[in-house]
């Protein structure tokens, strides 16, 4: 069966209107947006009042499609298949917007690359990304562009504020480097857990020594043959490359995901390395348009262990409170194929739909991390190069990650 997202499911009356749909309201777009040379403000207010949306969406829309124009590769997917739609492609455009004005064709090539490849769909039924995993990603492509693009600077002394907001609240707003923000939060969060407060009671709080100093592990993934790919921080995100370094000189020891991947337990709690391999690969919880973190989800026996399910990889998965319940109450079951790591849910009405996993060891990452991490390679060859005599490595590149 070829692969598809639900949004375009062939045969079904309901995804072939949607489709339709947005096919025709994408081409109705591109019909209506102005020449680039029309002026810009007058153009976009007319065609406000014309289809009697507001001039900032009108004018989000027509910015969306010039963007598009930019990136082929996406381009072509979407007249294909047509399965986005302007909600995303205008939030495409608002994250490259940090990209500047003119960003490089080099940049806009890996970030189309990146992007079309996320969003092709590799299994039947499969559900389309959300918003928050879109916005992730975007973030994810565009940060490693500026990293790469921007020559290394001294990070800015941290920010703090305090004042009023309105008669009888007030706000406390404070910015670190990101190793600091990952520790602090993980260590807030821990804080709440354990006393079943809201974080923000959790942080004044430890502050004003209600609580104690809370003892935190920090999992970070790195790629062990690609040093320069950076690293992701589970439960925080996506660290570059001089931070990674640093915090795996730091490290108190490192696993093997590769045996992670594999190992099998006899208890019916999952051991602290498969949990680390199960965030890594999952990236959050796998219910079909769930956002929700790995590291706060409950790792789910697919085939129950009192049954006979196995505590390892290949019959674990991330799954929030909520959605946790919901397969608790019989209303869906799924299937995960322990090979590539997709689920398959199956509801009670007879229906059913893929997802894919989102983490910093799923394959379309793996992949995104090696060609950033020649795109690195050859800025810092090239760097190196006008210093000194020509340095030509050619390194093999394996898939084995190890978290700190
Ligand atoms: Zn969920």
């Amino acid at each position: 069966m070829q692969p598809y997202y639900t949004v375009n499911t062939p045969y079904c009356p309901t995804a072939t209107a949607c489709t339709t749909y947005r096919r025709n309201y994408y081409y109705l777009w591109q019909d209506l947006r102005p020449a680039r040379s029309a002026d810009d403000e007058l153009a976009i207010k007319r065609l406000a009042l014309k289809t009697g949306l507001s001039f900032t969406r009108a004018r989000d829309y027509c910015e969306s499609l010039e963007r598009l124009d930019t990136l082929p590769k996406l381009k072509h997917l979407v007249e294909t298949l047509h399965h986005l739609e302007f909600k995303q492609l205008t939030l495409i455009d608002s994250v490259l917007n940090k990209l500047g004005a003119t960003p490089s064709s080099e940049s806009l090539a890996r970030i189309d690359t990146g992007l079309a490849d996320y969003l092709t769909p590799t299994q039947p039924a499969q559900v389309l990304p959300s918003h928050e995993n879109l916005r992730r990603k975007l973030n994810r492509l565009v940060n490693a562009e500026l990293e790469l693009t921007q020559p290394p600077h001294e990070p800015p002394p941290p920010h703090y504020s305090a004042g009023p907001v309105g008669s009888n609240r007030g706000e406390i707003v404070a910015e670190y480097d990101a190793e600091t923000t990952a520790a602090m939060d993980a260590a807030i969060r821990k804080v709440a857990k354990d006393n079943n407060v809201s974080p923000a009671k959790a942080l004044a709080g430890v502050v004003l020594g209600k609580y104690g100093s809370p003892r935190v592990v920090l999992n970070m993934f790195m790629a062990q043959d690609l040093p320069e790919s950076g690293g992701f921080i589970d439960g925080y995100g996506w660290v570059d490359a001089d931070t990674a370094d640093h915090m795996a000189e730091k490290s108190d020891h490192q696993r093997d995901m590769a045996a992670a991947a594999e190992k099998r337990s006899s208890n019916y709690q999952t051991p602290e390395d498969i949990k680390a391999f199960l965030n890594g690969r999952d990236g959050c919880c796998r219910y079909p348009g769930c956002s929700i973190p790995a590291i706060r989800c409950q790792k789910d026996h697919c085939k129950d262990f009192h049954d006979g399910g196995p505590t390892a990889a290949s019959n674990l998965v991330n799954l929030c409170q909520h959605h946790h319940n919901i397969k608790t109450d019989g209303r869906v079951t799924y299937i995960l194929d322990p090979r590539t790591g997709t689920v398959v849910w199956l509801s009670n009405d007879g229906t059913w739909e893929s997802t894919s996993p989102e983490g910093p060891l799923s394959a379309k990452n793996v992949n995104w991390m090696r060609t950033m991490a020649q795109a690195q390679h050859s800025r810092r060859d090239r760097a190196h190069t006008k210093a000194t005599s020509p340095v030509l490595e050619n390194q093999p590149l394996h898939e084995t990650f190890v978290p700190q």
